[in-house]
């Protein structure tokens, strides 16, 4: 057979099925390329769940009367000329397919106006362009396309109900309202608005998607760490999701579904959230744009990032720090009460720095400038570990190392003992030491709070708290001198996986052992865990390796060890003596032996273990001092 070179409306139709599969991806392509045109107020109507029509309108610079028959070609693109240009796109779109695609397998019609010009039509069908015509509109463009996949049965085939489809649009159209708050976005379907907003900012933006309320259950994050931005809102620690839908996040504006930050996230939650349910957030990930491979996926919702290991590292310490509670959130959380109060310590924590300026969707004119590519990439530089050997450049390009890190004089900084030292040292800080043997134990409240008189001070102890606290101290200890004691088990756990996941946890074997437990593999699809930490005999092991397989994938590329450990922590969490159950006398003594006086401890969740409350306190409730 001869070769030949496939027509246009042929060749497109294939390419469509790579990008436009569903009434939503053409959407997302429409409503992107409003965006690209420097939009304020983009309007999208659907009916029929998007098959019967969708319609995009726009006020942003329009197409050219020349221009427009070049909109409809493929790989036409007003966006990049050349190839480099690739690693430095900060337009949504950039391929030129989407409008060529889109019209090879419906009826689509263009209306669009320059500013100060004549607005124009052309129409095109099945990849058949008509005629451009005169045409009355508004300044921008307005985009009709009726009956996709009309000339394309099969694909017409695989959509989903009309309730469906329209449910999908409606969640692009979310993300959309979330990723734009400066922009004013109008969704309706079969003649019903669904959502509004008005271009007024995130907290309104998240309103307008999720209603008022949302805003009460979330903390307003904006952290800059290593030349990395994380802002936006995520769920309190009651604030949870029985799914992954309420989970937004944009890097560079762009939503994506990402491994390693969804990783970062699930980990930082883990000891507040019970199984399937999921946490909330709507999250900007700002990093610099070389260090993000945004070209991963033809519809583009995944991107590389050149160090998971940072990007893991800033996102988990930054959440888990506010979800703790700990002294560092104050400087990721934007506040909205008057700050005064919080100055001393804010001030004591970042002695250096300005003021941060308060979250906005765009930086505004008055917040200080974004740090330039080299100074990121310098501030970076400093916190990826030292790489051996120069890093290759793949075919592609794609893979291309950013950081050739080479310098062998340059020292490692992990973030995770970073994070760890500073939390170390903000515990410090906030230690109460009481020598035990002045404390006197005075009865228990409703079987969950311990009392204790020292001297003019009463303390109240969780008990539940405090011996979570010891256990997690205990296994972190012992974990980092090696010397956790194994406990056999009678009836030896097998645990069945598939080979990916296999090979995956017997490369974990040494690591498991160092934590206590006896693992070894069991034929070639199994492993048989044969004894495990002592103090965690009650633990659900299925539970346990169930959490850690379940995030394999984004584990790979980061240090399981760091992980491991929190998974013991929220295990001995679950192990530990419940709020509720009554201690016996011996069992109290030792637990206060144990806390060896420290009345700040924190339980692994974050919550006190003991509160203080002075005789002074005492005497104002009976009103003998005022
Ligand atoms: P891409 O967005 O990847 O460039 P598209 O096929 O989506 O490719 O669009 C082709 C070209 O048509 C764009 O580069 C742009 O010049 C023009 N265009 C498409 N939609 C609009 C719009 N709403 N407003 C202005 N120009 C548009
Ligand atoms: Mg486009």
């Amino acid at each position: 057979m001869k070769i030949q070179v496939l027509a246009p409306e042929v060749y497109n139709q294939i390419a469509a099925g790579e990008v436009i599969d569903r009434p939503y991806s053409v959407v997302k392509e429409l409503v992107e390329n409003a965006i690209d045109a420097g939009a304020t107020q983009i309007a999208v109507e659907v009916e029929g769940g998007g098959k019967k029509l969708i319609r995009v309108t726009d006020n942003g610079g329009g197409i050219a009367k020349d221009d427009l028959a070049n909109a409809y070609a493929a790989h036409a693109t007003s966006k990049l000329r050349t190839a480099a240009d690739l690693f430095g796109v900060t337009t949504l779109g950039f391929r030129g397919e989407a409008l060529a695609s889109v019209a090879s397998v419906s009826k689509m019609n263009i209306v669009s106006r320059v500013q100060g010009e004549e607005a124009f039509s052309l129409a095109c069908e099945g990849g058949v362009r008509g005629e451009i015509l005169p045409a009355a509109g508004a300044g921008g463009t307005e985009v009709t396309v009726r009956e996709l996949f009309f000339n394309t049965p099969a694909r017409l085939k695989f959509l989903k109900s009309d309730q469906q489809e329209e449910g999908d649009v409606a969640g692009m159209m979310a993300r959309f309202i979330l990723s734009r708050p400066e922009i004013a976005f109008t969704f309706s379907a079969n003649g019903k608005v669904k959502y509004r907003s008005f271009g007024d900012g995130l907290s309104a933006a998240l309103a307008a998607v999720y209603g008022a309320d949302i805003l009460s259950h979330c903390y307003e994050l904006n952290a800059d760490k290593h030349g990395i931005r994380l802002h936006g809102y995520i769920g309190d620690r009651n604030y949870s999701k029985p799914n992954r839908t309420y989970q937004s996040l944009f890097v560079n504006g762009r939503y994506v579904v990402n491994q390693t930050v969804a990783a970062a996230f699930t980990n930082a939650y883990a000891a507040y959230l019970m199984k399937r349910q999921y946490p909330f957030y709507v999250v900007f990930l700002d990093v610099p744009p070389e260090i993000v491979d945004v070209n991963v996926h033809p519809n583009k919702a995944d991107v590389r990032f050149a160090d998971n290991q940072v990007i893991y590292g800033t996102v988990y310490s930054v959440v888990s720090s506010v979800l703790d509670g700990n002294s560092r959130a104050l400087e990721y959380l934007v506040s909205t009460a008057p700050k005064q109060e919080q100055q001393p310590l804010e001030m004591a924590l970042k002695p250096h720095t300005a003021p941060m300026p308060k979250q906005e969707a765009r930086p505004s004119a008055d917040t200080p400038p974004a740090m330039t590519f080299e100074e990121a990439k310098k501030e970076l530089q400093f916190h990826i570990p030292v790489q051996t050997g120069k890093a290759t450049v793949s075919p592609r390009g794609r893979d291309r190392a950013v950081f050739e890190v080479s310098a062998p004089t340059q020292k490692e900084i992990d973030v995770f003992e970073e994070n760890k030292r500073a939390l170390a040292e903000a515990e410090k800080k906030g230690q109460q030491r009481v020598d035990p043997a002045s404390l006197a134990f005075k009865g228990e409240l409703f079987r969950t709070y311990l009392i204790y008189e020292c001297g003019d001070d009463a303390y109240i102890v969780d008990q539940h708290a405090a011996h979570e606290r010891i256990i997690y101290d205990r296994l972190r200890e012992k974990a980092e001198k090696r010397e956790i004691v194994s406990q056999p088990m009678l009836v030896p756990f097998i645990l069945t996986l598939n080979p990916a996941e296999f090979a995956f946890l017997v490369k974990q074997f040494p690591i498991l052992a160092e934590l206590g437990f006896e693992v070894e593999e069991f034929g070639s699809d199994a492993v048989k865990v044969s004894a495990v930490p002592a103090d965690l005999m009650k633990m659900d092991l299925s539970a346990f390796f169930n959490e850690i397989m379940e995030s394999y994938e984004s584990l790979r590329a980061i240090k399981l060890a760091d992980i491991l450990k929190d998974k013991l922590a929220s295990a001995a969490c679950k192990a530990a003596v419940k709020g509720g159950e009554t201690l016996t006398e011996e069992e109290v003594k030792s637990l206060l032996r144990r806390m060896n006086g420290d009345m700040g401890l924190k339980c692994p969740h974050g919550r006190p273990v003991a509160v203080h409350v002075g005789r002074g306190e005492f005497e104002k409730l009976f009103k003998r001092i005022v």
